[in-house]
């Protein structure tokens, strides 16, 4: 059975005075240690599926389901790593960022979370930089924090929103072949956004493309509201 079963999804976004079909009818199975990959242009729906996915947006209509279990709301077994250099805590160093992310939850002792933050840092070979503060990083280290963090946190799968788009490309070719090695090493299961059809060749081992238009993608609001 699939990990995660994404089955005719439609996702909207309500605005003053439109009904935003933001994706319509997507259906994908992910599987325990695929590297699945989302691609398509800009504003086919891909943030706002993994959004869904990380249990932050309601469907409309269909389902999913982690484990066999309607996902209802976020939980510690999705993980999510952004684009953005600033998700990391700035007044805290490396390594208590990711201790942070374990204990917050309640979930480990300091000691315990201590060690599994210190792994997952080796992972990504920053453990030379653990006492680091954020802002002495460089993007590229920025990130591989971020993803030891995500991971440090063990969940069923690793939402990944376009995370190397912003770093310049050589560091982008670095980091992608990081990610497959950690991949090898650890065999965990990832859930990958990306506008880059390169890149999704390079890191995914099956591929979602999605058209840069779902269907329906405006319907009028009438003066109530409601979907005209
Ligand atoms: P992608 O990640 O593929 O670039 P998004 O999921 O961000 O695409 O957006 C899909 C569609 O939903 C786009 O048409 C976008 O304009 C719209 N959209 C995204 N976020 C919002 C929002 N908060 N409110 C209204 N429309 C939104
Ligand atoms: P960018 O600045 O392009 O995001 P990188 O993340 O590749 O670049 O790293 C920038 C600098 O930091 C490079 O000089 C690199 O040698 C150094 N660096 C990166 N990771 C490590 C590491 N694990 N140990 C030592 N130095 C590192």
């Amino acid at each position: 059975a699939p990990l995660l079963s994404v089955q005719g999804v439609t996702l909207r976004y309500r605005t003053k005075d439109h009904l935003i079909t933001a994706t319509y009818r997507v259906s994908f199975d992910v599987y325990r240690s695929d590297r699945f990959v989302i691609v398509g242009p800009s504003g086919c729906g891909k943030s706002t599926l993994l959004k869904a996915v990380g249990g932050y947006l309601p469907t409309v209509e269909g389902q999913i389901r982690l484990n066999n279990q309607e996902i209802a709301r976020p939980g510690p077994d999705r993980v999510m790593v952004f684009q953005e250099f600033d998700q990391l805590l700035p007044w805290k160093t490396v390594k208590e960022n990711v201790v942070f992310a374990l204990t917050a939850s309640g979930r480990l002792e300091r000691k315990a979370a201590e060690e599994k933050a210190m792994h997952y840092i080796d992972k990504v070979n920053l453990s030379g930089f653990a006492d680091s503060l954020p802002h002495t990083l460089s993007g590229g280290m920025k990130q591989r924090v971020a993803i030891a963090r995500g991971m440090a946190m063990e969940p069923e799968i690793l939402l990944m929103d376009e995370p190397f788009a912003a770093l310049d490309a050589l560091t982008r070719a670095k980091m992608q072949e990081e990610l497959l090695q950690l991949w090898e090493d650890t065999r965990f299961t990832v859930l990958f956004v990306t506008h880059s059809i390169p890149e999704a060749v390079r890191i995914g081992s099956r591929i979602l493309l999605l058209s840069p238009h779902p269907g329906q993608v405006r319907a009028e609001l009438n003066s109530d509201g409601i979907d005209a």
